[in-house]
């Protein structure tokens, strides 16, 4: 098959070439109404035209009041009204006098504080104040969040429940979002049975489909599952060119490495494109990544912990940037906490678990389970330890990058 296209590429460089392709590759913008953007890519930045608190107002149940009035506690106060939070009745303080006032409500002018309800004795229409007020005590005033003109959030951010309801608060019913990927996923081998139905000699449960599904919809995408394709290359290029029509991207797993009946690659470069193939990374080492007819082809091993490495690392990533993604990706470094040897020269993604310890530092245990079929290792595990290119070894207290598995 012709190889006119990288391979056995570092991981960086293949990092790159998605980084490349998925900016060339961006998928438009659409505006969707706030409760529907958690997750999602912004794609403008937005500028409040109002300022946060709009107006001065209380930060508790009480009273308004004149803080000159009650330098010392136990001075009585003459209540000349109520301001409740909603309309403004425009309502004034002077001295000796005070407002019964509610969290929210607008600050009636000529009162620059306001006492707590519980520090307060009510007598008749006055109440005495307990302690010695502050001027400003207990009031918000208007533009100490956000002033007209700032910045409240940036292009390329992910939308989380709080800039969601900071955009909410500034008068945005919608926002203008990148559009998502849609995703079309395969797994492939004639070994395969669906879990629930019983195995012949030879055959395994389909672990792939279910790992992907979830993988992805935890990144916020709506995978669509095809039927298992068989080990036919027919039948694969007819199945996958099918997808590729519907998809911005199809994601498979199998078929990939060097074996009979890995018909991928030499499908690939025959039918598409191959940005690369190859990487020298541990597990996932012989991950295709292509264009076939519209959609971006992204092949991963079949093993499942393989499966599971390079979409944490490689096809998350490039989802990520198909959508201008600039939100980062949450990376740590923890304290190693037994020794590590690495006698390959392949940039590795160890499986650990990370917990803080008594101390609160961040401890990481690799998983002794080895091997890119040990699945077990990886539903036990809570991040992935990063060892850098290069034969190395750790000893206890070494500092790792390792990648949480949940994150946003
Ligand atoms: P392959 O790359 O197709 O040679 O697959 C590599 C290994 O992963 C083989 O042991 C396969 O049986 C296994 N494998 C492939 N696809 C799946 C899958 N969907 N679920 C579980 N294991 C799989
Ligand atoms: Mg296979």
């Amino acid at each position: 098959m012709p190889t006119n296209f990288p391979t056995r590429i570092s991981f960086a460089e293949a990092g790159e070439i998605l980084e490349r392709v998925a900016a060339a590759s961006q998928l438009g913008i659409e505006k969707i109404a706030l409760s529907q953007c958690l997750g999602r890519v912004l794609a403008i930045d937005v500028i409040s035209t109002l300022a946060l608190p709009g107006f001065d107002n209380s930060a508790m149940d009480g009273f308004a009041l004149r803080s000159a009035d009650a330098v010392a506690g136990g001075v009585a106060l003459l209540i000349v009204g109520e301001q409740f939070a909603g309309a403004s009745l425009d309502l004034h303080v002077d001295a000796g006098q005070c407002v019964r006032i509610t969290t929210g409500a607008p600050l009636p002018t000529g009162a620059d504080a306001v006492v707590m309800k519980e520090d307060t004795v009510l007598e008749g229409d006055r109440i005495v104040v307990g302690k010695p007020i502050r001027p400003g005590q207990h009031v918000r005033r208007a533009g100490e969040d956000v002033s007209p003109g700032d910045k409240v959030l940036s292009r390329g951010q992910v939308l989380s429940p709080a800039a969601l309801s900071l955009a909410a608060s500034i008068g945005l019913p919608e926002l203008d979002v990148h559009r998502r990927p849609t995703v079309a996923v395969f797994t492939s081998g004639d070994e395969l049975k669906p879990p629930g139905q019983a195995l012949q000699p030879g055959e395994i449960h389909d672990s792939n489909r279910v790992l992907l599904q979830t993988l992805l919809r935890a990144d916020g995408y709506e995978p669509v599952a095809w039927p298992v394709l068989p080990d036919d290359p027919a039948r694969i290029a007819a199945a996958l060119t099918d997808a590729a029509f519907s998809f911005d991207v199809v994601i498979t797993c199998g078929g990939v490495s060097a074996g009979e009946k890995d018909f991928l690659p030499a499908m690939l470069a025959r039918l598409g494109e191959v940005y690369f193939w190859k990487v020298r990374m541990r597990p996932g080492m012989p991950v295709l990544v292509g264009r076939l007819g519209s959609a971006h082809l992204v092949c991963l091993p079949g093993n499942p912990v393989s499966v599971f490495a390079t979409y944490l690392t490689l096809a998350r990533r490039f989802l990520d940037r198909l959508q201008a993604r600039a939100t980062p990706r949450t990376r740590l470094v923890a304290s190693l906490s037994s020794p590590l040897e690495k006698t390959h020269d392949r940039l590795e993604f160890l499986r650990g678990s990370l917990a803080c310890n008594a101390s609160g530092q961040l401890q990481v245990a690799p998983n002794p389970a080895d091997g890119s079929h040990r699945l077990r290792a990886v539903a036990d595990s809570n991040c992935l330890i990063v060892l850098p290119e290069g034969a190395a070894r750790w000893e206890i207290g070494s500092l790792l990058e390792v990648l949480p598995m949940s994150q946003l």
